[in-house]
């Protein structure tokens, strides 16, 4: 099936990681690739899945560090560097379905890849659709394409009613990354 987690709520990733545990508990392999996301530092989850999820889950985190390591500044926008990185992502996701080594793959933030401008949905869309029928493939991440709604099984729309984060409370680690 072809899962999607988006929107402006919290828990598209978190979401995606739950099922990941789940699936390693039914003696499935897991697949993760992290869109627009590197660096090690931020994301309290990947040591955890290289250190003790190793053989039962593989992760690469592709983008740049988009935190700043002296400053703590988020970056916004986008370089062709930014670009050449989400392409790393995509053609790692392109061999892995290829290879049918996976159950189930995550493509964390690919949809707000995809909005951004990183990649473009057609290229994406070529990649889903070559997927084979056993492959249970997540895409996660904010402002997913109307394309994707259309080829989707399972859409969910995480909704912003409440999050801390506008109540001036920064994030934390162990709960935010
Ligand atoms: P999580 O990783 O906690 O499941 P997410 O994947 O749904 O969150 P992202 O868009 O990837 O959300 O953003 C990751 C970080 O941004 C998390 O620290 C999360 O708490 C925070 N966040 C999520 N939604 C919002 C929001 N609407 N406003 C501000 N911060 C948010
Ligand atoms: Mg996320």
């Amino acid at each position: 099936m072809l899962q999607i987690y988006t929107g402006n709520g919290k828990g598209k990733t978190t979401a995606s990681l739950g099922l990941a545990i789940r699936a390693v508990g039914a003696g499935k392999r897991v697949g993760i690739i992290y869109f627009d996301k590197g660096g090690e530092t931020h994301y309290s989850e990947r040591a955890v899945l290289r250190e003790r999820f190793a053989g039962e889950i593989t992760i690469v985190p592709t983008g740049l560090d988009r935190i700043d390591p002296v400053t703590n500044e988020f970056r916004f926008g986008v370089t062709e560097a930014d670009r050449q990185e989400a392409h790393r992502g995509l053609q790692m996701a392109r061999e892995w379905i290829a290879s049918q080594q996976f159950d189930l793959i995550i493509l964390d933030e690919i949809n707000s890849t995809v909005a951004l401008g990183m990649l473009t949905i057609e290229e994406v869309l070529a990649v889903v659709r070559a997927r084979p029928s056993e492959l249970e493939l997540v895409l996660t991440g904010r402002d997913a394409p109307e394309a994707f709604t259309e080829l989707a099984d399972l859409f969910t729309e995480m909704t912003l009613v409440k999050h801390y984060f506008y109540d001036s409370v920064p994030a934390r680690a162990g709960f935010d990354y």
